[in-house]
């Protein structure tokens, strides 16, 4: 069998630090040296996945291929590293108590007292282990959500202590940050080494120290760090703030941070290994043109603070095609609540080069959204609907083209005379039970997408391609026939053509819908195709 090598990243002093960057930046590192690598995420959180959270609570939702609903710190691995993961890469403290319960009512240990200590953590080491096992990784990283210190991660970095006892090889690095107070204008570590502390009262020494911080950390401060956490100054670097997340494997690499962790495991340094990334960076360094883009949802109630969070893999996906496209992105979110209250606010609309609909629920700022649609129908400005953006989509050309008067989603109205996009079928019986928990139509799904189309092209001349999903609602079958008549084209259809999983307008230069969220699979060098194509519309248009 093959011999896994394990990294755990444990955070200190605050969240939001940028651990899961690091964490995917060391994955990409290693790859580029050569290994099959994978990516864990713990999550300390009771809930049993992400898809129960708000997205403005926690973050996007990152859907797997094979149908999970995890955090999103998923998908900058992905992006990282360019692999699918499974649903099996985020373990929360929710699957691990639901598993160990139901063990223990299904007599699985034999009698037994079953306590936290040891039958949590012997859950948690299998749940990696398993995770190692299905990926065939050469390393594995386990990131552990939190912060060192937090009562609810206690279990974690408990299960990846006993693991070196019991023999895997596995390396502890912590990711710190550094505070540098205004009024004091100088790096403090005092903090970070109490997070050190922390971590060896319940049994961990840090074997590598990465210190997070607006700017780099100088000699004296690693050698502060060095002294009172116990840890060899070459196995400490420093990660400051950079202006784009994908230069960090650049500057840890330089750092030194690959070869000493491959020495650790005593594997050699390769030296070259990152050309391709060093043309890439190069590359989106020096870009000419701009594109901007107005992505248009229900923001008052959010706050801009969480914002980018909450649509990270569209925002990267936006940043991915422009820089295919040699253009830098300008991104800006536009609340759908002004064009409720006032129509005469939508000619703000022709400011953009292109306009964004993306995923969303329930009824806030819905009309606004509508009206932005029909606007950007109407006035050739380049459009992408991403899942609730094409069903939006198809309301309103069916209110507006195929006048079907108070047409509607039944996720809005459940009255309406015109369902045009009603609950799947096998959806009714989930939501009468209020069974909400990993039940909506998840996952990779695949479409046969319709020959000479727009969409067609855009995915290579592909006949059968897959996207991923998360959604109740669709295209209402009964409306198929009418609404082909007035122009709309479904470009792509699921297998047994009952589900209408993309949609474009032939005369218009770029207005294109998909029931799927294609952002999940886009990668910095490997745009997704209908991202790519809204650029390029726009970048067409801006000539
Ligand atoms: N609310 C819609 C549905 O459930 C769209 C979901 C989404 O945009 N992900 O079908």
């Amino acid at each position: 069998m093959k011999k896994t090598r394990y990294i755990a990243v444990t955070g200190g002093v605050l969240s939001g630090l940028g651990k899961g960057v690091v964490t995917a930046s060391l994955g990409y590192l290693l790859k580029a040296q050569g290994y099959k690598v994978t990516a864990i995420k713990i999550d300390p959180y009771i809930n049993v996945d992400a898809g129960t959270m708000r997205p403005t609570e926690h973050g996007e939702v990152f859907v797997t291929a094979d149908g999970g609903e995890t955090d999103q710190d998923l998908g900058t691995y992905e992006r990282f590293l360019d692999v699918a993961l499974s649903k099996r890469n985020n373990i929360t403290t929710g699957q691990i108590y639901q598993t160990v319960i139901n063990k223990e009512r299904n007599l699985e240990y034999g009698g037994k007292t079953v306590e936290v200590i040891p039958h949590i953590p012997q859950e948690i080491k299998r749940r990696i282990r398993e995770a190692a096992d299905i990926s065939n990784a050469d390393f594995v990283l386990i990131e552990i959500g939190g912060t060192v210190g937090d009562y609810q991660s206690v279990l974690f970095i408990e299960a990846v202590r006993e693991m070196r006892l019991e023999g895997d090889e596995i390396l502890y690095v912590h990711v710190a940050y550094l505070p540098i107070p205004k009024n004091i204008g100088e790096m403090k570590t005092k903090p970070a080494q109490h997070s050190v502390r922390e971590l060896n009262e319940i049994g961990l020494q840090p074997d590598i120290f990465i210190g997070r911080s607006e700017k780099p950390m100088d000699e004296a401060r690693k050698n502060k760090i060095s002294f009172i956490c116990n840890i060899d100054k070459k196995n400490i670097f420093s990660a400051p703030d950079l202006d784009n997340i994908y230069k960090e494997p650049l500057f840890l690499d330089s750092e030194g941070v690959t070869k000493t962790i491959l020495d650790r495991f005593h594997l050699p340094y390769k030296k070259n290994t990152l050309t391709e990334w060093k043309k890439f960076i190069k590359k989106i360094s020096n870009l000419e043109k701009t594109v901007s883009i107005g992505i248009v949802g229900k923001y008052f109630d959010i706050g801009d603070f969480s914002l980018e969070d909450s649509y990270i893999s569209v925002i990267e996906s936006i940043k991915h095609a422009c820089w295919n496209n040699n253009a830098n992105p300008e991104i800006s979110w536009i609340d759908s609540k002004q064009f409720e209250k006032d129509e005469n606010n939508l000619s703000m609309l022709d400011d953009y080069d292109a306009v964004i609909v993306p995923g969303g629920f329930g009824s806030s700022g819905v009309e606004g959204k509508i009206n932005a649609i029909r606007y950007v129908r109407e006035n050739n400005i380049p459009y992408l609907g991403l899942c609730y953006g094409m069903q939006l989509a198809v309301v309103e050309y069916a209110r507006n083209v195929c006048n079907l008067k108070n047409a509607h989603t039944t996720e809005i109205n459940p009255k309406t005379k015109h369902p045009v996009i009603d609950i799947l079928p096998e959806q009714k019986k989930n939501i009468e039970k209020s069974d909400y928990g990993a039940t909506m139509r998840l996952g990779e799904h695949p479409a046969k997408l319709k020959k000479e189309t727009k969409i067609w092209k855009l995915y290579g001349k592909k006949d059968k391609i897959s996207e991923r999903h998360r959604h109740r609602y669709e295209m209402n079958p009964e409306y198929i026939d009418l609404m082909e008549q007035k122009g709309i084209v479904f470009s792509g259809v699921s297998p047994n053509r009952r589900l209408m999983e993309f949609m474009e307008l032939s005369e218009h230069d770029y207005f294109v819908g998909t029931q799927a969220h294609p952002e999940f699979k886009s990668r910095p060098l490997k745009p997704a195709p209908l991202f790519d194509g809204l650029i390029k519309a726009a970048l067409n248009i801006q000539e």
